[in-house]
C-alpha cells in the first residue's frame, strides 16, 4: 500500500523564484509544469491544496522604493506579478487535468475570480486546487503573509513553504559549508533567531493560529508528496 498523507488540507507557498528556472527572471514553463505535477500528485492522494504564489520573479515593490519610486505603486506591480504566476501555474495544472481555480485578492473579473473565504471553501469542497493570487491585496505585505492568512482562512493544517533548499539552516548553506539544518523549531525560535524563512508577520500569524510551517525544497520532483506522507528532508516549525 502506498504511504498515506498525514494532512487533509494544506497551503503550499511557492515563491516566484520557484517558477523561474535558471534564467533569473520570469516564468520557465517547464519548471511551472514540474511544480504542477507535484501538486497533482498531492491532489491524487486526496489532499486539499491551496496555493499562494509569489511574484518576486516578476517584480518587487521594494526595488522601486529603493530607486526613489513610489512603494505603494511598486507593490501594486508586485501583486499583479503574482497574478501572472498564478495564471501560469493554473495553466500547467489544467494541462494535467487538475481542476483548478484562481482567486485574486484584487478584483479583475475578466481574468479570474475574486477571493472570498466562502468561494475558496466552496471550490476546495469541490476538489479543486485553489490558487490564491494578488497576495493579501495590500501594499507593504508579502506573499508569505498572504500564505499565513489564507492558511488560517481555509483551515489548513500546515503551511508548506517550498524554498530553494531543503529546510531552515543555521546559516546560508550555499555560502557556509558548516551550516546545519534544523529538524524542528518553534515559531518563537524562528522569530528570536531571526531565521530568514518567512517574514515576521507571516510567522506571527501562523503562531497565533497554531499552524505549523514545513520548509522543504520545491525543486525535488515528488518532494511535496514525500513530505506530505511524513518523509523527505525538511524543517518543521511548530509549537507543542
Ligand atoms: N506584494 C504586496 N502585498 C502582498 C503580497 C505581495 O504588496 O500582500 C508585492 C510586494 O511588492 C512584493 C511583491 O508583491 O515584493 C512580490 O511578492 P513576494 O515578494 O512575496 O514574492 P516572492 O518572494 O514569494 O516571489
Amino acid at each position: 500500500m502506498s504511504p498515506q498523507p498525514l494532512y487533509k488540507r494544506v497551503l503550499l507557498k511557492a515563491s516566484g523564484e520557484a517558477l523561474m528556472g535558471s534564467q533569473g527572471f520570469g516564468i520557465d514553463v517547464a519548471v511551472a509544469d514540474r511544480v504542477a505535477s507535484d501538486i497533482a500528485e498531492a491532489r491524487a492522494m486526496g489532499v486539499d491544496v491551496g496555493v499562494v504564489v509569489g511574484g518576486g520573479n516578476i517584480f518587487r515593490g521594494v526595488a522601486v522604493a529603493s530607486k526613489g519610486g513610489d512603494r505603494v505603486t511598486g507593490d501594486h506591480m508586485g501583486m499583479l506579478g503574482t497574478v501572472i504566476n498564478a495564471l501560469a501555474l493554473a495553466t500547467s495544472l489544467r494541462k494535467l487535468n487538475v481542476d483548478t481555480v484562481v482567486l485574486s485578492a484584487i478584483s479583475m473579473p475578466e481574468i479570474c475570480e475574486s477571493f472570498s473565504q466562502r468561494q475558496a471553501l466552496h471550490h476546495m469542497a469541490q476538489g479543486r486546487v485553489v490558487i490564491f493570487a494578488g497576495g493579501t491585496g495590500n501594499p507593504f505585505f508579502t506573499t508569505d503573509s498572504a500564505a499565513a492568512l489564507r492558511a488560517a482562512e481555509i483551515g489548513a493544517e500546515a503551511i508548506f513553504k517550498g524554498t530553494q533548499v531543503d529546510g531552515i539552516y543555521s546559516a546560508d548553506p550555499k555560502k557556509d559549508p558548516t551550516a546545519t539544518r534544523f529538524e524542528t523549531l518553534t515559531h518563537g525560535e524562528v522569530l528570536e533567531k531571526g531565521l530568514a524563512v518567512m517574514d515576521v508577520a507571516a510567522v506571527a500569524l501562523a503562531r497565533e493560529n497554531s499552524i505549523p510551517i514545513i520548509v522543504f525544497s520545491i525543486h525535488e520532483k515528488g518532494g511535496f508528496a514525500q513530505i506530505l506522507t511524513g518523509g523527505g528532508r525538511k524543517t518543521i516549525v511548530a509549537d507543542n
